[in-house]
């Protein structure tokens, strides 16, 4: 019996791209991108996309350069979020102890629960399963025993993979790979490390502190113990997050007031979704405007009772929007915004079911629950359709 500690690092495989290629058939095998509009960046790229070097935050512009046959599909941040939030109820079904770092995204410690489950291989195939069953989409896995190996791990044997690295093989697997796979090092780093002939983790590992230290100044010893491996921060279950939100950069500004109530409401169903995925309620919604001369504002309201659904979300931000709009009229936006703060669990005691705030919650969280099924033209509010003759 052995008290190591076993990190798992699950990761979705390409999550937004994957998503919108299991929901729309017609996408499968082809370079898709998933990202705002044709002023923003890549928020995901589909496998396919990435052969032709298209990376996650990469302008759209330079992505749809280098493949000029890519598909671009807007962001359904709720669809996404509700397959989030299938994946960590399964997170749960093997161990409390899940930090989650994304939607997608996550560490879990199963330590204790391999009595119960069998090893830590065993543990992350049955993960890996059961996300297949439910969602149709593959995450990879990185088992470790901390969580800067298991990150790295994670991505050793992607997409569709498991990679288990040891105390016993850790140096033997870590050595060989670039540098760059060291948290922290990023491009200038990365050139100043292959000036002094540093190329791998192996090089970091072996190479003298006095050649490393004008490159790390006194954060030589610990870039170095990472390169071993070494991690002592434990998997924090619960961080807390301080608040949710969406926004959006129109292709070109936006005079229209229906475009800009419209796109309102997509972003309060989409902010208010994440909050009932992650159960939560928030007390606060914020709107943030952009004009086209790219000043900048944020206005904030109360949300009494906290609650998470779209129809409070939006009606706030609206309120908040005219307020702004009466301000300043005649305004063109540029990105509009929506947010929500102050966020509480959201606890839905047997108090609450005769609630009319709760029977709409379990509403919206059923209507969650069949988009993340069957996707998100399923069902549809009828003012966020595109259309142009709404309202
Ligand atoms: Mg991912």
């Amino acid at each position: 019996m052995t008290n190591a500690t076993n990190i798992l690092h699950v990761d979705m495989d390409a999550f937004y791209a994957s998503v919108e290629q299991r929901d729309n058939p017609s996408l499968r095998g082809k370079p898709v991108v998933v990202g705002g509009n044709k002023r923003g960046v890549v928020a995901a790229a589909s496998y396919e996309a990435r052969k032709f070097g298209i990376r996650s935050a990469m302008p759209m512009k330079e992505a749809m350069r280098k493949c000029p046959n890519l598909v671009q599909i807007n962001t359904r941040m709720s669809d996404y979020a509700a397959v989030s939030k299938q994946i960590f109820s399964i997170f749960l079904e093997f161990t409390p102890i899940i930090e989650k770092l994304s939607l997608d995204e996550a560490f879990l410690d199963v330590s204790n629960s391999i009595r119960l489950f069998g090893d830590e291989i065993n543990i992350a195939t049955k993960i890996k399963d059961s996300i297949f069953q439910q969602t149709g989409l593959t995450a990879s896995i990185g088992i470790a025993p901390n969580k800067l190996v298991a990150k790295i791990a994670s991505d050793l044997d992607k997409p569709d993979g498991i990679f288990f690295i040891s105390n016993h093989n850790m140096q033997e697997v870590l050595d060989p790979l670039p540098v760059q796979v060291i948290p922290g090092i990023g491009p200038e780093t990365l050139a100043r490390l292959q000036r002094i002939k540093v190329f791998t983790v192996g090089d970091l590992r072996q190479t003298s502190k006095g050649h490393l230290e004008p490159i790390f100044g006194r954060f030589t010893k610990q870039a170095q113990e990472k390169a071993a491996g070494i991690d002592k921060r434990s998997v924090r279950p619960n961080r807390e997050r301080k608040s949710i939100s969406a926004e959006v950069t129109f292709n070109s500004d936006v005079f229209d007031r229906p475009i800009m109530y419209r796109e309102l409401l997509k972003l309060a169903e989409q902010t208010s979704s994440r909050l009932r995925a992650e159960q939560l309620v928030a007390g606060t919604v914020h709107i943030k405007v952009r004009k086209a001369d790219f000043s900048t504002s944020t206005r904030q309201c109360s949300l009494l009772p906290p609650n998470n659904l779209t129809k409070s979300v939006y009606t706030a931000a609206l309120n908040l929007l005219d307020k702004w709009l009466t301000t300043y009229p005649d305004t063109e936006l540029r990105l509009l915004g929506v947010g929500c703060s102050q966020l509480a669990p959201d606890i839905q005691t047997d108090l609450f079911s005769t609630d009319i705030l709760a029977n709409k919650a379990n509403l919206e969280q059923t209507v969650d629950k069949i988009r993340a099924r069957f996707g998100h033209t399923s069902l549809s509010r009828a003012r966020s359709i595109d259309s142009e003759e709404i309202m």
